[in-house]
């Protein structure tokens, strides 16, 4: 019998990342693995400047050159190293297998061609077949999917011309229009009003429920996690904290990170004017890093060994791994 194929759709193997800086070399990702498998929705969470996006960047190939250099590590598509791919082959999986949303739309929008266009250019990077009809009436019909009134008119707009909700739209829209394996989406409500923000997250798992796409979805809001999320990775200061699934991590935290960032969730037992609890203490500049647990000088849990040992990822339940010395020393969550 043949035995069914367990290869994720995305591996991520202990990814390095450098960038050079005044201060010389820091290490802003710092061995982090991970795991998504196809329709799944993962999870990366953190405070800004963890690594998060970084480590997306990684995955698509467009960290910025030459500050920035991947220091080891492998990014598995489907079991191939993105890492190792000629240029022009990573060119017809971005985009095509793999898509990326950004926070802020009009950083990816080209300001100077029309919607119109710069849909259609998604179609002909891809499918250099398409005549120009062809790509037309496929871009109006994803401007229609992603919830664009008056579409035809909007073709004809400059990202300038449309408010943030609409040029979020039009970015999910390019980067649906070739049905990719794994959609990124990085921050991708911050900007927008509240309502604003549950008609995006809609649009994409709309997307997800009829395409069957993986999603990752890179955020500070352990709300929006909790929400949508299968699995979570928690990020601090370039490493991977704690990943588990998202039951487990909301349930039964391990990592003292982890715990205090869901304290700091406000909730409705709250008594009205009672300050929510905060982590003490600020992340570390990268350059001033410990050689030990990225968090020792915040940790009230810490252990001398924190110091000077750096704790690898360790199994503390099935499917549950936290990067801290407390597993090693027997403590169960
Ligand atoms: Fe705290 Fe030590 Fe665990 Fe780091 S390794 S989170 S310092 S107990």
């Amino acid at each position: 019998m043949n035995q069914p194929d367990r290869t994720p759709l995305l591996a991520v193997k202990h990814l390095g990342v450098a960038f050079q800086t005044d201060r010389g070399q820091v290490l802003a990702v710092d061995d982090v693995s991970f795991e998504l498998n196809a329709g799944q929705v993962l999870g990366l969470a953190g405070e800004s400047g963890c690594g998060k996006s970084v480590t997306a960047l990684s995955v698509m190939r467009l960290l910025p050159k030459p500050v920035s250099k991947i220091t080891q590590g492998e990014v598995l598509f489907k079991g191939q190293n993105l890492l190792e791919l000629p240029s022009d082959a990573m060119h017809k999986i971005r985009g095509k297998k793999i898509s990326m949303i950004f926070q802020e739309p009009m950083t990816a929008l080209n300001p100077v061609h029309t919607v119109g266009r710069q849909i259609a250019e998604s179609y002909s990077l891809h499918f250099p077949g398409m005549g120009e009809k062809q790509k037309n009436t496929a871009s109006l019909q994803m401007l229609e999917k992603v919830g664009i009134p008056d579409a035809r008119q909007v073709m004809k707009k400059y990202p300038h011309q449309l408010s943030g909700g609409m040029r979020q739209r039009v970015m999910i829209g390019m980067a649906l229009a070739c049905e990719p394996d794994i959609l990124i989406a990085d921050e991708p409500t911050t900007a927008l009003d509240v309502t604003v923000q549950a008609q995006i997250m809609d649009l994409i798992f709309q997307f997800r429920e009829t395409t069957g796409m993986a999603v990752i979805l890179i955020t500070h809001d352990l709300g929006l996690i909790a929400e949508n999320c299968d699995r979570v990775v928690v990020m601090y200061a370039g490493t991977v904290a704690e990943t588990a699934k998202v039951t487990t991590l909301f349930r039964q935290p391990f990592h003292p990170y982890t715990k205090g960032l869901l304290k700091s969730i406000p909730s409705l037992a709250q008594k009205a004017k009672e300050p929510l609890p905060t982590i003490p203490g600020n992340v570390p500049a990268l350059s001033e890093m410990s050689a030990g647990c990225r968090f020792v000088e915040r940790c009230k849990r810490a252990l001398t060994q924190c110091e000077n040992q750096r704790p690898r990822l360790m199994p503390v339940s099935s499917g549950h791994f936290a990067a801290c010395h407390l597993v090693y020393d027997g403590e169960k969550n």
